[in-house]
């Protein structure tokens, strides 16, 4: 497969680092950082850096209570598998109560009035069981948002289907990874052989010359298999690994998290990685990734990371309802796929107006609304915990993120 195509980030590559078995920061109170919290990388010199320079203001200048930078959008819940873990709890056939293709063309519209161009996902479910996926895809092309998909890897993930993606105007495909070896992952999806069909769909999208990106799902059962993971996505040339940590929403409630002191120690193992990995790091569900990147480096993990599919990354953390947004196969507007909340509903509202003036989507960009440990934090600008996780935990969505093991200063 063929190097990473597209990432503009260092090229080197080295052995994956051993996850610590303790980390110095698992409880510890940060030191001093070299730079303050949101600072982007260093640029390089010339035009490439005056080039970068410029799109990061742009970036910089997002206003996350104005616009989302990503919008996740479940057009089905039709799925073939019923992976362990599955936030939508996805079932093999169409639910009648999805937004139909008129309606779906209407919400593009709609999504295109934020005005700043954000990353729409088309989810699911697998995207690939609705038959107007790519004519989906190519209306909000057409309408400036830049479009994604993360189909699951069945017979249907086909190269011909992922010419039709490309054509549509999809800039970036992921597939869901969940351990370096065939027989974890394929005990998650339930389904022996869905490794190797995830190889080939990746082959398949590779071949069509989309960049790749792979998702992980982190809990119990596969945290020892993370290491496994690095040199496969190397192999296979992703441009970007976002490591999901688990919420116990939907079927995932059946699955066990990985401790707080784990979240910390692979959290820091992830940091190590994305010094030298050929592939940017992101990290979701675990936002105080930032305050880890803060603290050992004075840099907000990933910010402004760019890519030649022009899918890169925001300067400021994006959380549950800040700076993300969900639409369900409904219509239901949430501020996540894992806090399941709605805030209203497209059909009968303007997904733009919710975003902006909903009372939960505005409490979720408040830190001084937040509770408890993490309401005390002095990184709850740039982390605030995970809302959705919260959410699953205690029933509120601004308590603290029982994930987290930092002790607040304040
Ligand atoms: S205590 Fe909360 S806000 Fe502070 S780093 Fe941990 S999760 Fe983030």
């Amino acid at each position: 497969m063929s190097a990473q195509p597209g990432v503009e980030a260092d090229e080197a590559r080295r052995p994956a680092v051993a996850i610590p078995a303790d980390s110095a920061t698992a409880t510890g109170r940060p030191g001093p950082a070299t730079q303050p919290p949101g600072t982007p990388d260093r640029l390089p010199d010339g035009p490439a850096g005056a080039a970068r320079a410029e799109r990061n203001s742009w970036l910089a200048a997002l206003d996350f209570d104005r616009s989302p930078f990503t919008i996740a959008w479940e057009i089905t819940r039709a799925c073939a598998y019923a992976c362990l873990h599955c936030r939508a709890d996805a079932q093999p056939k169409r639910d009648p109560r999805e937004l139909d293709t008129d309606e779906a063309h209407r919400l593009i519209d709609q999504l295109a009035g934020f005005g700043t161009q954000p990353i729409l996902v088309l989810t699911g479910g697998d995207p690939l069981m609705r038959r107007d996926v790519f004519e989906l895809a190519r209306h909000a092309d057409e309408r400036g948002l830049r479009v994604s998909l993360t189909p699951t890897a069945t017979a249907l993930a086909t190269r011909e289907r992922m010419r039709q993606a490309r054509e549509s105007g999809i800039r970036r495909v992921a597939f869901s990874i969940d351990a370096g070896d065939a027989e974890v992952h394929d005990r998650f999806r339930g389904f022996r052989g869905s490794f190797e069909r995830t190889r080939q769909g990746m082959r398949n999208a590779a071949d069509e010359g989309l960049p790749l990106q792979v998702n992980t799902t982190v809990c119990a059962l596969n945290v020892h298999t993370l290491e496994r993971m690095v040199p496969v996505l190397e192999e296979w040339g992703v441009v970007q690994w976002s490591v999901f940590f688990l919420v116990p929403t939907g079927r995932g409630e059946q699955l066990k998290m990985i401790s707080a002191e784990e979240h910390e120690r692979v959290l820091t193992w992830l940091h190590d990685l994305s010094r030298d990995a050929p592939f940017d790091i992101k990290a979701t569900a675990a936002p105080q990734y930032r305050r880890i990147a803060a603290h050992r480096s004075g840099s907000n993990a990933g910010a402004g990371y760019r890519f030649a599919d022009g899918l890169n990354r925001p300067m400021r953390g994006v959380n549950d309802g800040r700076g993300f947004m969900f639409i369900s196969h409904r219509g239901e507007v949430m501020p996540s796929g894992f806090l399941p909340i709605s805030a209203g509903d497209v059909r009968t509202g303007d997904p733009v107006d919710i975003y902006r003036n909903s009372p939960l989507f505005r409490s979720l960009r408040d830190p001084e609304a937040l509770t408890g440990k993490c309401g005390r934090c002095e990184f709850r600008e740039i982390c605030g915990g995970s809302r959705a996780r919260a959410w699953a935990i205690t029933g509120d969505v601004l308590a603290s993120d029982p994930s987290c093991p930092y002790q607040p200063a304040g």
